[in-house]
C-alpha cells in the first residue's frame, strides 16, 4: 500500500530533490540558519551566512559573537543563540567524519544542539551513511492517518509507527528511502498539514483511514 500512495505523491508533485545540503557538518549549519527551522527560514540564513562569513568551520569560528548573530537574523528568532551553537558545531567539526558502527555514529551526532532521532535520522539517510526509516520531522502524522486514521497525541509515538511503515513498505535502498521521505515532507507541507488537512484535494484521499473517519484513542487533530 505504501508503494501505491508514494507513486500518487509523485505523480502529484514530480520526482523531489533535497534543498538543503547533505554533508552532516553542513547540514548542522544549515538547520541552525533558521528558526523556527523551516526549509525557507533556513535557506534566508544560509544566504545571508554564505554572503557575509562563509560555511568553513575557520571562518565561522573566526567570526565574532556579533557579526555571526547579524548574519543569521534574516533566518528568524534567537539568532543569537543560534550563533553560539554554530561556534559550536565549527568547533566539533571533525567529529562530524562519522566512522564506525551506526549507533556509536548516531550518539556523536546526537550530542550536537539541536539534533534528536528525527534529525539523525535524516543526516544517515542523506549523506548516504545508512539507509534507516527516516520521517519528516515536520510531518510524521502523514502516513500514519492514511494507514491508521487519527495519529497519536504523542509525537514519539506518531514518529515510531511511521518509521514501522516506512520499514514494512519501502525497500531498504537510499534512493527508495531518500523518495518517500522528500514525497511524505512535501505532502505534510502543502496538503496533508498538522492542521486542516486539505483532504479535498489529496490524491490518496481515497486510500486514507483518516479520511475515511477511522479514529483511534482520543482525537486531537482537526479536518
Ligand atoms: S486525505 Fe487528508 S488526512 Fe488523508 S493524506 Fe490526504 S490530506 Fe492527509
Amino acid at each position: 500500500m505504501v508503494a501505491g500512495i508514494l507513486e500518487k505523491l509523485e505523480q502529484l508533485y514530480g520526482p523531489q530533490q533535497p534543498g538543503w545540503p547533505t554533508d552532516p557538518y553542513l547540514f548542522l549549519v544549515w538547520w541552525h540558519c533558521g528558526y523556527p527551522a523551516s526549509d525557507a527560514a533556513c535557506a534566508r540564513g544560509w544566504e545571508s551566512l554564505k554572503q557575509s562569513i562563509g560555511m568553513r568551520p575557520e571562518e565561522i569560528s573566526g567570526a565574532s559573537q556579533a557579526k555571526l548573530t547579524k548574519a543569521l537574523a534574516p533566518g528568524g528568532m534567537v539568532p543569537e543563540k543560534r550563533a553560539m551553537r554554530l561556534k559550536e558545531i565549527a568547533a566539533r567539526a571533525q567529529e562530524l567524519r562519522l566512522e564506525g558502527p551506526l549507533p556509536k555514529i548516531r550518539k556523536v551526532l546526537k550530542s550536537f544542539p539541536n539534533i534528536g532521532d528525527p534529525g539523525a535520522d535524516r543526516i544517515l539517510l542523506f549523506a548516504d551513511i545508512a539507509p534507516v526509516a527516516a520521517v519528516p520531522s515536520n510531518g510524521p502524522h502523514v502516513l500514519v492517518r492514511i494507514l491508521h486514521g487519527q495519529e497519536r497525541e504523542n509525537y514519539g509515538v506518531t514518529y515510531r509507527e511511521a518509521q514501522e511503515a516506512i520499514e514494512a513498505g519501502v525497500a531498504k535502498n537510499f534512493e527508495a528511502r531518500k523518495r518517500a521521505y522528500l514525497l511524505l515532507k512535501r505532502h505534510g507541507q502543502e496538503t496533508c498539514k498538522r492542521t486542516k488537512p486539505k483532504c479535498d484535494v489529496c490524491p490518496v484521499a481515497g486510500d486514507c483511514a483518516f479520511r475515511s473517519g477511522k479514529t483511534r484513542g482520543r482525537a486531537s487533530g482537526t479536518r
